[in-house]
């Protein structure tokens, strides 16, 4: 019995039993046009063939050749590390000063993790560090927690010290609270975002009255505040690039990087973090470093993240609608990501699930600024369980509960595909990632997921046994 009751059905269109009087209603209405075609909702988005892009959408321009690495040191390490490994040493063996550790504690964090152990004793000696590791190995507290152990007393008087460059806001403001988590008991330090969508005056006018010791900004806003001589970056000694390929990647992303760059003194520490990074972005990474200490997981089978089952589903474009619905019926879930390609698709479907009585929420980088943090925070508090998003969230942010990803339509690169199943399965916790294949394309992505990272990533079976994807 008891295995029973953990036994869940996916492909279970005739066995599901509704959770709720509301469920049931729609569920009758589904069984009852099951031979049926889709419901006019359903053809209405099915029928959205044309996508549009995102303000983040991929762009691989080019990739610069460059063979200037002389600076860069030989000796890269690979380093394995399961997911949830942790390293038999302790936080106290990085000797971190007493308001961190208090910090630490106060966040739970009981041992580093293989990514923190190889990187934070080079990191607080203000070494370069170029790094490549899995999602969610808990890459973020490794430069949170190097650049404020390197604070020094006289860092507290008005200067920018620290300045953290990522791609999108939802990951700025995420990366703010972790320093803000880890700094609580070093009340002096300040700490600011800076990207679009709030007036530059208010930037202008926060930035006269106090200037923070730590700016987390995306390009675009950070180069414009530094252009105009609002943010003064002269004195900066932590110059940080998180989801480092996605901002080299991008050659106008690149250019204002490079720009702000130019404004920091020559003497400081660089880090770079990615869970991907192939091998031309590597080498353009590197020119800005010295003798960085690389950690690098060069094997792909590597990035499998071990808590997560992964799948994938073969059906037609206009089957999608009903087999998410189906999904999320009889799935068990903490919270879900759910991926579409292109902004009007995240509308339409995010109206079709509110329509059927599953309330999510919707995030994309064309909504109102104020609107991407509030749904941004809803689903940090777990306000909201079920968030259909764009790449925009594909990468860096850290929702602790999401326990399943669905690619409602499949990533457009191996590497994109990566970044978003690392949603489910935060520092080891399990989940599950389900893949809708529909197109040539797919199956063509698909291929390259399993020959470069090597997961096992069968079809979706007719059971998954809840256990092995919940956390109990
Ligand atoms: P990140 O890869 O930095 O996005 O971190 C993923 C998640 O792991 C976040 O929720 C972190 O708070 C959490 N985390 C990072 N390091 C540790 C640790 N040593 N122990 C427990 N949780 C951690």
């Amino acid at each position: 019995m008891e295995e029973a009751r953990n036994v869940t059905r996916v492909n279970s269109r005739h066995t599901h039993i509704p959770k709720s009087g509301l469920r049931f209603t729609f569920f009758v209405k589904l069984e009852a046009t099951e031979s049926e075609a889709m419901t006019d909702k359903n053809q209405e988005i099915t029928e959205l063939a044309e996508y549009d892009s995102d303000e983040d959408a991929v762009e691989f321009p080019d990739n610069d050749k460059d063979d200037d690495n002389k600076n860069s040191s030989k000796a890269s390490t690979a380093r394995s590390g399961t997911h949830i490994a942790v390293h038999s040493s302790g936080f106290k063996d990085f000797l971190l000063r007493p308001e961190i550790m208090r910090a630490i504690a106060d966040a739970g964090f009981e041992h580093p993790s293989t990514v923190q152990s190889e990187c934070i004793p080079q990191a607080i000696l203000g070494t370069d560090v170029l790094c490549q590791a899995k999602s969610g190995m808990g890459k973020t507290a490794v430069f949170v927690l190097s650049v404020l152990q390197q604070i020094s007393p006289e860092d507290s008087d008005d200067s920018t010290i620290c300045l953290v460059l990522v791609h999108t806001r939802e990951l700025a403001f995420q990366i703010r609270q972790e320093f803000e988590r880890f700094k609580r008991h070093m009340p002096n330090i300040r700490t600011k975002v800076l990207y679009g969508g709030i007036p530059v005056p208010v930037d202008k006018k926060e930035l006269r009255e106090s200037t923070p010791h730590i700016v987390i900004g995306t390009p675009g806003r950070t180069l414009h505040l530094a252009t105009e001589g609002a943010l003064k970056l002269n004195r900066v000694k932590h110059f940080i690039l998180d989801e480092c390929d996605k901002m080299l990647e991008n050659l106008d992303m690149r250019r204002d990087v490079q720009k702000i760059f130019m404004e920091t003194p020559h003497d400081k520490q660089v880090m770079m973090f990615s869970a991907t990074m192939p091998n031309d972005v590597k080498q353009v990474a590197k020119r800005f470093m010295h003798n960085p200490h690389e950690i690098f997981i060069n094997d792909g089978s590597k990035l499998t993240l071990f808590g997560l089952q992964q799948y994938y589903l073969k059906l037609e474009e206009k089957e999608k609608n009903r087999k998410l619905i189906d999904l999320l019926d009889v799935l068990d879930f903490n919270q879900v990501v759910i991926f579409v390609n292109a902004v009007n698709r995240a509308d339409m479907l995010n109206k079709l699930l509110n329509d059927e009585n599953f309330p999510s929420i919707c995030s994309y980088g064309r909504l109102e600024h104020d609107a991407r943090i509030e749904t941004y925070n809803k689903f940090k508090k777990f306000e909201s369980r079920i968030m259909v998003a764009t790449n925009l969230l594909g990468r860096g942010v850290d929702f602790e509960r999401v326990n399943l990803v669905v690619n409602y339509d499949m990533a457009a690169s191996e590497d994109e595909y990566l970044h978003r199943v690392g949603r489910a399965g935060r520092f080891g916790t399990k989940g599950l990632a389900i893949s809708f294949i529909a197109t040539d394309k797919d199956r063509e992505i698909l291929e390259k997921v399993r020959s470069k990272f090597v997961v096992d990533l069968p079809e979706l079976p007719e059971r998954i046994d809840s256990a092995t994807y919940m956390n109990s």
